[in-house]
């Protein structure tokens, strides 16, 4: 396990729509439902837990809201979208350093 290259993101909708999550820089588009909370997680290849690719110093999630849609930016390798339960929802996996190499 990876333990320094872990980061998680709580996102909430409690606005008064349902809102239009875009997970960058993958463009994965979701449904995010009103009174919800999903959970994204991003996993770094680095020991010390940094993040590369970022626009602004060593920061894991940019998080972007617009009136009718939230965009956040994941600055690791792979991202994993589940809700409050842990049920998973959506993931771009295939470069997570926490799974190991499963060929
Ligand atoms: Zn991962």
């Amino acid at each position: 396990m990876v333990t320094g290259g872990t980061a998680r993101l709580l996102i909430s909708n409690g606005g008064e729509a349902p809102l239009e999550l875009t997970v960058e820089p993958w463009a994965e588009t979701h449904q995010f439902p009103l009174n919800q909370t999903w959970v994204v997680v991003t996993h770094s290849p680095a020991a010390d837990g940094s993040w590369s690719g970022t626009l602004r110093g060593n920061e894991p999630f940019q998080v972007d809201h617009r009136p009718e849609s939230v965009t956040v930016w994941v600055n690791g390798n792979c991202f994993h979208l589940s809700d409050a339960e842990g049920n998973a929802i959506d993931s771009a996996d295939w470069q997570c350093p926490a799974q190991g190499s499963a060929s």
